[in-house]
């Protein structure tokens, strides 16, 4: 499933920079999870809750939802508890909640590559400043993002619309399209409209 060509580096927590856009792969390449780094080892994400996971789990039945062994007490930083997490929409944690491994979300590659990379690495768009998406991160920690919907509002729209101001998810965008070899043939205005969900 990953693309022809492109490999995926893991980054150390010690380079990451605030604002920057991690990803997680959950389920062997297949689904990502997706969060705004804000520093302190500190990431602010849209959590997903059960009942979409339990929906990649039936599309995926040989695949394994990876996550924590539970735990009861929750954390002393960032209160986040493993296997009964507290708050179902938009949260701070520590990184290490987040994931083991993680790595950097690419902004403005054209819709080809973004086409030919595996789905939910990286955007057509460009960013805005790092420290934006640190400001957007915060406000909807307080606000909220909406519903979440693995279609429509999910953890990488939550992501791509802190750093561009617009949501964007390549994850639901279709694995194979037709005869795609050339800048011009890929319908970008039809890809906008999958990969921007309920654009709120
Ligand atoms: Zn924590």
């Amino acid at each position: 499933m990953a693309g022809p060509s492109h490999t995926i580096v893991a980054i150390a927590k010690k380079d990451l920079k605030p604002g920057d856009h991690i990803f997680a792969w959950r389920v062997i390449r297949a689904y990502s999870h997706h969060g705004i780094y804000v520093g302190d080892g500190q990431v602010i994400h849209f959590t997903t809750p059960q009942e979409a996971l339990d929906e990649i789990a039936k599309e995926y039945p040989d695949s394994l939802i990876v996550d924590e062994n539970p735990k009861s007490k929750p954390c002393e930083r960032c209160g986040y508890i493993v296997g009964g997490s507290p708050g179902i929409g938009v949260m701070k944690t520590c990184i290490e909640h987040f994931a083991k491994t993680y790595h950097l979300y690419q902004y403005n590659v054209s819709w080809l590559e973004v086409l030919l990379r595996p789905r939910g690495t990286c955007c057509p768009y460009k960013s805005k400043p790092l420290e934006d998406a640190v400001k957007t991160a915060y406000a909807k920690l307080k606000t909220g993002f909406g519903k979440y919907n693995l279609l429509t509002n999910n953890c990488e729209h939550f992501a791509t619309f802190c750093r561009t101001g617009r949501k964007f998810s390549g994850q639901v965008l279709p694995w194979r399209l037709p005869d795609l070899y050339k800048p011009e043939m890929v319908p970008i205005e039809e890809l906008e409209k999958l990969a921007a969900g309920d654009n709120i």
